[in-house]
């Protein structure tokens, strides 16, 4: 069962629900997409020439993972972001209601919606922002979240954030590039933060990368382990930057996969 607009995307399964709530776009220069040698995909790009990422994050409710969000968004970071505060409101989520923040990594545009684009504080409510271990210094280096600091609850590999939502570490991307895998009696998820930018050509070819991978080689061998393990498995995956909804489907092609999004 779903229902959607262009900004509030809800999945149910069983007694779970899951949101997907559009932050915004960014338009990024395409010279940022790698092939496997590490070239400009768009080598004939203008300068000027863009792609569009879109910005998610994702809401979670049901017995045992009420008030947790994955990633806030950029907030006031870049002008096209810093939507997550109506996006809420129009999927009806009170901001209050969230408890639990789980962070993917610590870029910009999964931290700084923490505060809105005016300055306030999203989530007054806030008692945990769940963070991979080795993303804590990432977050220490952002003055404007200072205040955010003592809620810091560094997590591992393997470990619950709670019952039914563990983190997999998906190691390329960012320092401790993590992503939450969620388990409904009938579905399961997984939230992989950075995983994928462009969806339109990273599924189709899946050793292009993202000149801000860190370890674009590990990042790629990441990529092509999650598409593997949501063929195998018919596991949902719930993006970041995904096309929206953000949450689909990955079927394989041979060698290429194909993102099939959620409708
Ligand atoms: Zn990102």
């Amino acid at each position: 069962m779903t229902s959607s607009n262009e900004n509030v995307f809800k999945t149910t399964s069983g007694s779970w629900h899951v949101w997907a709530l559009s932050d915004g776009y960014l338009d990024m220069p395409a010279s940022l997409l790698r092939d496997a040698d590490n070239n400009p995909v768009h080598a004939d790009a203008k300068a000027d020439e863009t792609l569009r990422l879109s910005v998610n994050c994702f809401a979670l409710a049901g017995p045992g993972v009420e008030g947790i969000l994955i990633d806030s968004g950029g907030g006031g970071w870049a002008p096209t972001l810093g939507r997550l505060e109506k996006t809420m409101i129009e999927a009806e989520i009170d901001p209050a209601l969230i408890t639990v923040l789980a962070l993917t990594h610590t870029h910009q545009d999964h931290v700084h919606g923490l505060l809105t684009p005016d300055s306030r504080v999203l989530f007054p409510n806030l008692k945990s922002i769940v963070i991979p271990e080795a993303a804590v210094s990432g977050f220490h280096a952002e003055a404007q979240l200072a205040q955010f600091r003592p809620l810091l609850t560094p997590i591992r590999d393997g470990e619950h954030v709670a019952e039914r939502l563990t983190a997999v570490a998906l190691p390329g991307h960012a320092p401790g590039h993590t992503g939450y895998a969620f388990r409904t009696d009938e579905n399961s998820f997984l939230f992989f933060g950075d995983v994928v930018h462009v969806p339109a050509l990273q599924f189709a070819n899946a050793a292009f990368s993202w000149s801000y991978d860190d370890d674009q080689p590990t990042a790629r061998a990441t990529r092509r382990r999650v598409f593997d393990e949501a063929v195998a498995t018919g596991t949902w995956i719930a993006g970041a930057h995904l096309g929206w909804p953000g949450i689909g489907r990955v079927v394989r092609h041979g060698d290429a996969y194909d993102y099939r999004p959620a409708t």
